[in-house]
């Protein structure tokens, strides 16, 4: 035991006798008396609390406090705190009285852990407040009223204002937030403070980058019980991003306008079909003002038909686009396009309709279907369009019981006018033909350009022929008048053929091809005449026209080949020869034989060039032939009249002759019976000179004229070709054989060659054969073989 223990023990009677937790303590802190309340309240020994026991049980800045306080030599007062032996926290207060004469700390402790606690309690519930106050994202504060000083505010607000949270408190409204200010807002306070509600107002106030801010400020009285206002709490939101977006949303909403203003392009705004707002060119296009379409239906703009349409596509919201019309101011329907699309505006759905005016573009498609029904020289429709118009015409004459009469125009040889004057003067006269018939023409009547030098000219409601002929009679003359091109004069005839409906056809199709074959039978009678249809000659001289026409084009094109067909001596069977027989290698027809064009071809003059092809192709191969080194005996080439008349026929045989490079005995002509009946002594003065050239003379189809025995004498005959028509029915028919035996006969007996052609049959060569003809032409043998097959056909027996 120490000294301060010793001393201790003699107050210590004194001192048991103080009620209540008591402890007395030396300046060290050392425990001489420790009441029983005490131990109980702590919950230990009074031995083990003496000395510094005592002092175990407070937390250690407890104890450290007590401990500097209990070193002065003087009455103190403390807040302790505690440990008990269960572990309990508790709370003392300690006043202390220091005892000079005992040197000692008498002290009396009081339990005040349950005020501790609330304490505590308030204290945790303060600063959860606070750290609630301070994270919400909004500016709070409360002013007392009667000063307007800062009782409360949180971390933003202090900040916003360049406070902090506790410096700004005590302060006035007018210090936290600056005079102006204050004086700006007083009466906003004013208004609360009387009414004692909540008054909300904004305030732009730019953050500490200088950035523009928006504040919501929201200021609500705290009413007394007694009713009187005694504080106002600040709430105050930043409401910038909203002000920012509503910024947006305006300005978007202007930039819309603006455009809208300065579309070219109709747009209409409505509701459920009510317009709520149209552009400028709206306004033009119907000739409404703004206000006089506000709050109309749309469908009251659209014509009643194509309401029900507009009605459907606006109801399903749909995003389309389509067609229409709009009725404007003065009723008049102007094609528009809808473009029809729905927006979110406001959060509702807005329907917005592009009107777009369809005239400049109806106008183009005028010009192009224009362009695709005219013709772009002479400004006629064209053959379709006319196409259109006939069948239409048809149609309606057909059910009126009217007549039509269709008028088919061909300039005669306009070609010769364009070959030689030229496509300017060729398109000069084009246009002033057409320009004359238009101007010959009734309103009524209807005219085309066909196409080069053709025209069509419709004429309805005809009640008598004779009004046709009148029509066709000026027509013809008016195209007569000589053209100026430029500064020559040039004049054409046209040919024009008449059909009639509903006498001549029944289709559009047919009344064109009958006026056709009309006009081609003007041209057979001499040209710059008209005709009407005639069913009994249209077919000839139609066919033969066509074909004309084509053939002209078919020497131009190279589009002729010649076939040769053998011809080979019975008895040994050896090659006499060949004959030349021409092909039309027709581009659509396909490969025409000669009897379907030699007749138009002699007709139209075109059997000299034809001919003249002929020979040459004629010699050219056989030339080739022969230089291979096939022996092939002389060609022979048939002769049309045409050609053996024409004068210098002679002359021409000599020149190709020549110019091929082959002697005449290479060549062989068939002439036919009739050709050689003529003018005799003509005829056999041209013989006499081909023959001079060593050319081979045959007489084709012998026995089919009137070709008499006179004539075989007299002319320089080598070889005569019975006619297939009498090998045909060899030999069982009786005339035939007594035929071909009797023309073989003669022959042979003026010493000339005889070769029958045609021979299908072994009989009929058998038959031949026996009666002395010894040569032979026809399928037994072989067909007519295109040149290089004839070649291969060559090759082949001299390989035998
Ligand atoms: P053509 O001169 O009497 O010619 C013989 C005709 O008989 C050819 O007809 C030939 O194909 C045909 N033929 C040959 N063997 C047989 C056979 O076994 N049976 C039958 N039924 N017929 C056979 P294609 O080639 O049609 O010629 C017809 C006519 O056309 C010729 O008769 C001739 O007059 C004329 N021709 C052909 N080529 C020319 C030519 O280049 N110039 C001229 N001016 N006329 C020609
Ligand atoms: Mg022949
Ligand atoms: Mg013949």
């Amino acid at each position: 035991m120490n000294k301060d223990a010793v001393a201790s023990d003699e107050g210590s009677v004194l001192w048991a006798l103080l009620p209540g937790m008591v402890v007395v303590a030396a300046t060290g802190g050392s425990a001489r008396h420790v009441s029983p309340e005490f131990a109980a309240f702590a919950g230990a020994q009074r031995e083990t609390l003496q000395g510094s026991g005592w002092l175990a049980l407070l937390d250690t800045a407890s104890r450290l406090a007590l401990l500097a306080a209990l070193a002065r030599p003087a009455s103190l007062v403390l807040s302790l705190g505690l440990r008990l032996g269960n572990g309990e926290q508790r709370w003392l207060e300690c006043s202390s009285c220091w005892m000079p004469r005992q040197a000692c700390h008498v002290c009396l402790f009081q339990d005040v852990t349950a005020g501790r606690q609330a304490e505590q309690a308030a204290l945790a519930q303060a600063q959860l407040l606070r750290l609630t106050a301070d994270s919400v994202p909004a500016l709070i504060a409360y002013y007392e009223a009667q000063t307007f000083r800062c009782v409360f505010a949180n971390r933003q607000y202090a900040r916003t204002f360049g406070w902090d949270e506790v410096s700004i408190l005590g302060r006035t409204f007018a210090e936290v937030i600056g005079e102006q200010a204050a004086r700006e807002i007083s009466p906003h306070v004013e208004r609360m403070l009387q009414s004692q509600q909540a008054v909300v107002y904004e305030r732009e106030l730019p953050d500490e980058a200088g950035r523009p801010r928006w504040l919501e400020v929201t200021l609500l009285p705290h009413v007394d019980a007694q009713g009187r206002s005694i504080a106002a709490f600040v709430l105050i939101h930043d409401v910038t991003r909203h002000r920012l977006a509503e910024r947006e949303a305006r300005e978007s909403e202007e930039r819309l306008s603006r455009f809208l203003q300065a579309s070219a392009e109709g747009v209409v705004f409505h509701r459920d079909g009510i317009i709520t707002d149209v552009n400028p060119p709206i306004c033009a296009l119907t000739g409404y003002a703004l206000e006089e379409l506000l709050g109309r239906s749309v469908l009251d703009f659209v014509p009643p038909e194509q309401r029900a349409k507009v009605a459907a596509v606006r109801a399903a919201g749909q995003d389309v686009s389509y067609e229409s019309e709009v009725l404007d101011r003065e009723g008049r329907r102007i094609p528009v396009e809808f473009i029809g699309r729905t927006l979110m505006h406001k959060g509702e759905a807005l329907r917005m309709s592009i009107v777009r005016d369809l005239r400049d573009r109806r106008a183009a498609q005028a010009r192009i279907h224009h362009l695709a029904h005219h013709d772009a020289l002479t400004g006629l429709p064209n053959r379709m369009s006319f196409m259109d118009e006939l069948d239409h015409r048809m149609g309606f004459a057909a059910g009126a019981g009217e007549q039509l009469a269709l008028l088919f125009i061909d300039l005669d040889d306009f070609k010769r006018v364009n070959d030689s004057l030229g496509h300017m003067a060729g398109d000069k006269l084009l246009q002033t033909v057409a320009m004359r018939i238009t101007e010959t023409l009734r309103s009524t009547d209807r005219v085309a350009r066909f196409g080069g030098d053709e025209f069509m000219v419709l004429c309805p409601a005809v009640r008598q022929l004779s009004e046709v002929e009148t029509v066709a009679g000026k027509l013809l003359a008016a195209i007569e008048v000589p053209v100026d091109a430029d500064g020559r004069l040039i004049s054409v005839t046209a040919s024009l053929g008449i059909a009639l409906y509903p006498t001549d056809a029944r289709s559009p199709a047919e009344l064109i091809k009958h006026a056709d074959s009309a006009m081609y039978l003007a041209k057979s009678r001499g040209r710059a005449n008209y005709q009407f249809f005639d069913p009994a000659l249209a077919h000839t001289a139609y066919a033969a026209l066509v074909m004309e026409s084509r053939l002209v084009e078919a020497i131009e094109h190279n589009e002729f080949v010649l076939h040769f067909q053998p011809q080979v001596r019975h008895h040994d069977g050896a090659l006499v020869g060949a004959e030349a027989l021409i092909r039309w290698q027709h581009p659509e027809r396909g490969l025409l034989m000669p009897d379907s064009f030699i007749p138009v071809a002699e007709q139209q003059r075109l059997m000299w060039p034809l001919g003249q092809w002929v020979l040459r192709e004629a010699l050219r191969h056989v030339r080739r032939w022969r230089e291979e080194g096939l022996a092939l005996a002389p060609v022979a080439v048939n002769l049309s009249t045409v050609q053996f008349q024409a004068r210098g026929f002679v002359e021409a045989v000599e020149r190709v002759l020549k110019e091929e490079e082959v002697p005449g005995d290479w060549l062989e002509l068939e002439l036919s019976e009739r050709m050689l009946m003529d003018d005799l002594p003509e005829v056999k003065a041209k013989l006499q000179r081909l023959k001079a050239m060593g050319i081979q003379i045959s007489v084709d189809d012998f026995g089919t004229g009137y070709f008499s025995l006179r004539h075989l004498k007299e002319l320089p005959i080598d070889k005569v070709k019975i006619d297939r028509s009498f090998v045909r029915d060899l030999p069982a028919a009786q005339d035939a054989a007594a035929i071909a035996r009797a023309l073989i006969q003669m022959a042979l007996s003026l010493g000339q060659d005889v070769i029958a052609e045609g021979v299908e049959q072994a009989a009929q060569r058998d038959f031949l054969a026996a009666n002395g003809c010894a040569e032979m032409q026809g399928e037994l043998i072989s067909r007519p073989l295109a040149a290089e097959d004839f070649r291969a056909w060559m090759l082949e027996r001299a390989a035998r």
